[in-house]
C-alpha cells in the first residue's frame, strides 16, 4: 500500500470528528449534549422538502445536470445575490452551484492558487480553510488577531509577501460570531485593492445576525461585483439544509467558468434533487428563516450570560452572528489544574457529557467553541453540567 505525502499530512476535520464521537456516545446510550457541531437542529422547512419530493416524482431529479448547476438555479442565485447585496450586472454565468459551501471553497482554491501561493487567514479560522488551501498546493498564512477577533490592514500588511495571492474573510465568523462593519470592511478592501489581492469572502452566516446587528459583505462595497472578490455561500445554515449539501460561488464569469470546469471533473454535478430544493429555498416562502433566526437569537441571549458567569470563562464581547461562542478558558484551566484545553474538552465530554471543540482546532489555544444550535433546555443543562464539573475540580 502507498499513501501520498498529501494524504498522510491530512487530518480529519476536528469538529466533525468530535461530533461523530458525541453522536456515537449518544447511540451507546450515554446522555451527551452535543454542542460541538455547526449544524442547526431544525428540520428543513416543509416547502423545501415538498419541492424536492415533487422534483423526484416529476422525473426531474434522475439525470445529470450541468456541472455548475441548473440554469434556472444559477439565475435565481444571481438574482437573489444582486438583490441582497445590491450588485448590478450579475447573471447565472457568475454562479456555480456546489456540493455544500465546502466544495465551493475547495473548487475556488483549486482555481486561484498555484503551488506556494499564500492565503492570508485571520486566526481563529474555520477548520477546513487551512487544509483546503494546502490541498491546492497553497500556503495558509495565519494571522493572530487578539481579543477583538478582528483583523486589520496593519495585521495583514505584517504578513504580506510577494507570494500573497488572496485574503480569506469570514463574517459573521465561525468560531467567534463577530461581524465586520462597513467601515472596517472598507479599510480592508482599500488594502487588498492597493496590493491587487483576491478576497474570498465566506458569507455563509450572512443571514444569521442578532440583536439588531446587520450584515454587510465586502462584496457590497462596489456597485458591480469586483473581479477580485469571490463570494461563498450556501443553504446549510440559513435554511437548515446541512444534509442536502448545497453551496455556491458567486464571482467573475471567467473565474466561474474555470470553477465549473474543475467541478465537471470533481463532482460531475451537485445532486439534482438538492438543486430543486435550493431553488425553492431561495425563491419560496422565507417565513421559517426568520423563525429559526429568532430562535438562535433567543438562545444566544440566554446562553451568553450563563457562559460568561462560569468561573474561568471569559468572553467580553457578545457575538453578533453565526451560532457559536468562543470563550477564553485559560482561567478555568488555572482553577482546575487541568493542563491543556484539549484535556479540558476531553474531561467535559467523558465526565460532564458535554461535547465542545478545543480552540486549537481553529488555531487558537485556551479557547473552546460552544455551538448554540441546540434547544434552550439542552443548552441550559449543558452549562449547568459544566458549572458542576468546574466546582468538582476546583
Ligand atoms: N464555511 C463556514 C464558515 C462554515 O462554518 C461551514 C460549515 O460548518 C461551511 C463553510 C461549510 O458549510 P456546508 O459545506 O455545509 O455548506
Amino acid at each position: 500500500m502507498h499513501l501520498s505525502n498529501r494524504s498522510q499530512q491530512l487530518q480529519p476535520s476536528a469538529t466533525m470528528k468530535i461530533s461523530a464521537q458525541a453522536k456515537q456516545m449518544v447511540a451507546d446510550g450515554i446522555d451527551v449534549i452535543n454542542l460541538s457541531i455547526g449544524e442547526p437542529d431544525f428540520e428543513t422547512p416543509d416547502n423545501i422538502k415538498q419541492a424536492a419530493i415533487a422534483a423526484i416524482n416529476d422525473g426531474h431529479a434522475s439525470f445529470y445536470t450541468p456541472a455548475a448547476g441548473l440554469p434556472q438555479l444559477r439565475a435565481a442565485i444571481a438574482d437573489r445575490t444582486a438583490a441582497d447585496y445590491q450588485l448590478t450586472g450579475l447573471t447565472g454565468k457568475n454562479v456555480a452551484v456546489t456540493t455544500g459551501a465546502k466544495m465551493a471553497l475547495y473548487s475556488v482554491f483549486q482555481t486561484i492558487l498555484d503551488p506556494g501561493d499564500e492565503v492570508l487567514l485571520p486566526e481563529p479560522y474555520w477548520v477546513s480553510y487551512a487544509e483546503q488551501i494546502k490541498l491546492a498546493g497553497g500556503v495558509p498564512v495565519t494571522i493572530p488577531v487578539g481579543d477583538s477577533f478582528k483583523v486589520t490592514p496593519a495585521d495583514l500588511e505584517a504578513k504580506l509577501t510577494d507570494k500573497t495571492r488572496a485574503f480569506l474573510l469570514n463574517s459573521p465568523e465561525n468560531p467567534t460570531g463577530v461581524i465586520y462593519d462597513q467601515a472596517e470592511l472598507q479599510t480592508l478592501k482599500d488594502w487588498t485593492d492597493a496590493h491587487d489581492l483576491m478576497v474570498v469572502t465566506d458569507d455563509i452566516y450572512g443571514q444569521l445576525t442578532y440583536n439588531g446587528a446587520s450584515f454587510t459583505s465586502i462584496a457590497q462595497l462596489t456597485d458591480a461585483l469586483d473581479p477580485n472578490i469571490i463570494i461563498i455561500s450556501g443553504a446549510s445554515k440559513t435554511y437548515s439544509m446541512t444534509g442536502w449539501r448545497m453551496g455556491y460561488v458567486v464571482a467573475d464569469a471567467a473565474l466561474v467558468a474555470k470553477v465549473s470546469a474543475f467541478l465537471s471533473h470533481a463532482t460531475g454535478n451537485p445532486t439534482a434533487v438538492s438543486q430543486y430544493a435550493l431553488l425553492e429555498a431561495l425563491t419560496g416562502d422565507q417565513t421559517q428563516v426568520e423563525v429559526m433566526r429568532q430562535a438562535f437569537e433567543e438562545r444566544l441571549n440566554t446562553i451568553y450570560p450563563l457562559v460568561t458567569a462560569l468561573p474561568g470563562f471569559k468572553l467580553d464581547t457578545k457575538p453578533q452572528g453565526a451560532f457559536y461562542l468562543f470563550p477564553d478558558v485559560a482561567g478555568a484551566l488555572e482553577l482546575t489544574g487541568i493542563a491543556t484545553t484539549g484535556e479540558l474538552v476531553n474531561q467535559l465530554l467523558n465526565e460532564a457529557h458535554v461535547s465542545l471543540v478545543d480552540g486549537n482546532a481553529f488555531g487558537v489555544d485556551h479557547h473552546i467553541r460552544i455551538s448554540y444550535a441546540t434547544d434552550l433546555a439542552s443548552l441550559k443543562k449543558a452549562v449547568s453540567r459544566i458549572a458542576d464539573f468546574l466546582a468538582a475540580h476546583t
